[in-house]
């Protein structure tokens, strides 16, 4: 959903006194995630009825991270990992009497970033969570949080950000598309050799990000975790990836039916066009259904040389 989207339900649910207990904020990109959270939290402190305000003492305290009764933690910077002490400190606020008076809340900045006593902790507290108080995990990599924290927790799933998806590397993918020559069989299958050698290079740039972040003094446990992180990451920006893919498929129907307006690449008009005359519209139609057919595939784990391989000597330019 869309982040104002999900603020409204959130203001909704808590107007109505049906909030959930805890919340997965899912979004490729962080801020998204803590930007939603953080307007919501002004909504839930305000002293005022029909807050947010915006001036009043909570509004501001909230805004400056300061309200005694909106907690926050996030990973330590040395080891990158929310520790069990942190986790411990959270009990201690939350099982205290509100200073306020109302709701106590608290965010988990980069929850997937709980090590395992951390999580298991954390897991006591959403079992027994103190009354009026409410949760909120954010992340881009929930498949790495335990699974039973996840079925305590209601997710919002963010769309997809800028941030996964930058100018340069859509135009990377767009040129690809764009290309030509050759046609038919060795072009579709050029294309295809040509975003598995891309992905290949992203997947590399994710993990050598994420190693450099980590301590070099890390245990087991916090190379799993790792890795999982490696892996979710790497997933969102593929689907990304997959999205401009089929946003230029889609293009190429909507021209082929004559439609020039609100297309998702109108820098490259020209070659869209021409693959939307060169096939026509039952071609561009059998094509975009296609590259939905690859993005399922990449869900099911099957091995992306092979999908993109066969799915792109099958488009038919
Ligand atoms: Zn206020």
């Amino acid at each position: 959903v869309k982040s104002d989207e999900a603020f409204e339900r959130l203001v909704q649910a808590w107007r109505e006194d049906r909030l959930a207990q805890a919340y997965i904020v899912d979004s490729p990109d962080i801020d998204g995630a803590l930007a939603l959270v953080g307007r919501f939290l002004q909504v839930a402190h305000c002293e005022s009825e029909s807050g947010p305000c915006g001036e009043c003492a909570s509004c501001r305290q909230v805004e400056e991270g300061r309200h005694p009764d909106a907690i926050r933690i996030e990973p330590q910077k040395k080891s990158r990992i929310i520790s069990v002490d942190q986790v411990r400190e959270l009990q201690r606020l939350i099982y205290m009497t509100s200073f306020a008076g109302g709701w106590k809340s608290c965010v988990l900045v980069c929850a997937d970033r709980l090590g395992q006593q951390a999580s298991n902790a954390f897991l006591k507290t959403l079992e027994e969570p103190p009354p009026r108080s409410v949760f909120f995990l954010a992340t881009d990599s929930p498949q790495a949080l335990l699974p039973t924290i996840l079925s305590r927790c209601q997710r919002i799933v963010l769309s997809e950000s800028a941030a996964a998806m930058t100018g340069s590397l859509r135009e990377r993918i767009t040129e690809i598309l764009a290309d030509d020559s050759p046609g038919g069989l060795v072009g579709g299958l050029a294309k295809g050799d040509q975003l598995v050698a891309l992905l290949k290079e992203l997947k590399e740039s994710v993990a050598e990000r994420e190693h450099e972040a980590m301590d070099e003094e890390a245990g087991e446990r916090e190379k799993d975790v790792l890795e999982a992180r490696i892996d979710a990451r790497y997933k969102a920006v593929r689907t990304a990836v997959m999205r401009v893919v089929e946003s230029w498929y889609r293009d190429v129907l909507l021209v082929s039916c004559g439609v020039r307006e609100g297309l998702a690449n109108p820098d490259h008009l020209a070659a869209v066009q021409g693959q939307a005359e060169k096939g026509g519209y039952r071609v561009a139609m059998q094509s975009l259904q296609r590259v939905e057919q690859m993005s399922r595939r990449f869900e099911r784990n099957m091995q992306e040389a092979q999908v993109l391989g066969l799915g792109f000597c099958r488009l038919g330019w």
